[in-house]
């Protein structure tokens, strides 16, 4: 049996070909694939509008710009997601704090982040930082509520998440990142993700002003939009107007971005399907807690929560037992994720362990599997049994 990764992307022979038709025409950055890409993408996720860029951490890192993060600026996010979460506050010079997750969804819990809130002065924190952790839909609309009883602004990081949903308290089905609730929201297309281009990432928006500044902030701060300009004495003419970066996505990228985005459904599909026979084998046996199981949850069943299974994530009590079983059989299961307030850079901000007990205590236990749309049902079966093999040592 060849080694089996907990996640991997899955390319065809179209996803080749749109790549080498866009190095043989006359683009290889800038060209027409970036804004086919961001429309099909914002059209995909149901927001008025996206932004490509060079992977999903430089787009946390212009949402914080955007944002206007700067020094003094104090952000709430989870320890329970990837170190970029955090990280994109520091890059913009602000200060990150932590909220406690639910141990039930392993999400950020909005009755920490509210305690939290309310424990410093008004006007101390200035956003929230939810992630739908895995592919769970975290439920932006309780936290527009919270956020708009103190004055904050949103940014989801969506990256586990495309095609995910939840429905809202008026019965409205909300894909996570369509910035309904949200003021921005950000993806990424690194080859674990759902879409995979190897480098990439996407912005999302409703918000007009947000979305021009945006597009400022991906090409160095400047303009040569006649409109915008101070004054205009010729052709060659642009202007910088804010301190910018280049963060764009190349053409050829976005070109495996559409074609990879008309396979997402499918993907979204085989995920479930997936999902469904690990927690079918994994449900009987007590010793085993899987992460929001589809299985006698009233929420899944009723439609109103549409997990897009980023990862499938279980709990056992000898995590490192099962972790070392599984690699000797080359089953590369993974970790999601050390908390980040243990990070030996957040720690030397202050942070402790013992900070956040629920975040560590998910930790100590929990083991992604194998989830990804390119997984053969005999692998499945593979790591199926060698789970239960362990469990039942
Ligand atoms: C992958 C990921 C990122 C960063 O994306 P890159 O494209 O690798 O920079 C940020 N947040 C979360 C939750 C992620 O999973």
């Amino acid at each position: 049996m060849k080694p089996i990764p907990y996640g991997r992307q899955h390319i065809t022979a179209e996803d080749i070909q749109a790549v080498v038709q866009t190095l043989q025409s006359d683009f290889l950055t800038q060209g027409p694939k970036v804004a086919e890409f961001e429309k099909a993408f914002a059209e995909y996720i149901g927001a008025d509008y996206a932004v490509a860029v060079a992977n999903g951490t430089a787009a946390l890192h212009l949402c914080a710009l955007a944002l206007g993060v700067t020094a003094g600026t104090w952000v709430i996010t989870t320890p329970i997601t990837f170190v970029a979460s955090a990280n994109c506050i520091k890059y913009a010079g602000g200060e990150i704090y932590f909220a406690d997750i639910d141990p039930e969804t392993a999400l950020l819990d909005i009755q920490k982040v509210n305690a939290l809130i309310q424990s410093k002065p008004r006007g101390y924190f200035s956003g929230i930082i939810p992630v739908d952790f895995a592919g769970y839909p975290i439920n932006l609309e309780a936290f527009r509520n919270l956020a708009d009883a103190h004055g904050l602004w949103l940014l989801e990081d969506a990256c586990h998440a495309p095609g995910g949903y939840f429905v809202d308290t008026a019965g409205k089905k909300q894909m996570c990142g369509n910035s309904q609730f949200a003021d921005l929201a950000i993806f990424s297309f690194h080859p674990v993700k759902h879409i995979a281009t190897g480098e990439g990432g996407m912005i999302t928006t409703n918000c007009r002003d947000l979305h021009e500044k945006l597009l400022l902030l991906r090409t160095h701060g400047i303009t040569k939009d006649p409109e915008q300009l101070d004054q205009n004495p010729g052709g060659w003419y642009y202007e910088m107007q804010e301190l910018g970066y280049n963060y764009r996505m190349p053409d050829m990228l976005t070109a495996l971005g559409i074609s990879q985005l008309k396979r997402a459904d499918a993907g979204l599909q085989r995920r479930q399907q997936i999902a469904g026979k690990y927690d079918a084998a994994f449900a009987i046996r007590p010793e085993i807690k899987i992460l929001n199981p589809a299985v006698n949850k009233s929420r899944v069943e009723e439609n109103a929560i549409f997990h897009a299974y980023h990862l499938y994530v279980i709990l056992v009590h000898d995590r490192k037992g099962l972790y070392d079983f599984l690699r000797a059989h080359q089953i590369f299961a993974q970790v999601h994720y050390i908390p980040v307030h243990t990070m030996p850079f957040y720690q030397s901000l202050g942070f402790k362990i013992g900070n956040f007990p629920e975040a560590e205590e998910y930790y100590a236990h929990c083991l992604s599997l194998p989830m990804f749309p390119g997984l053969q049902d005999e692998e499945q079966d593979f790591v199926i049994r060698k789970v239960l093999e362990f469990i039942g040592r």
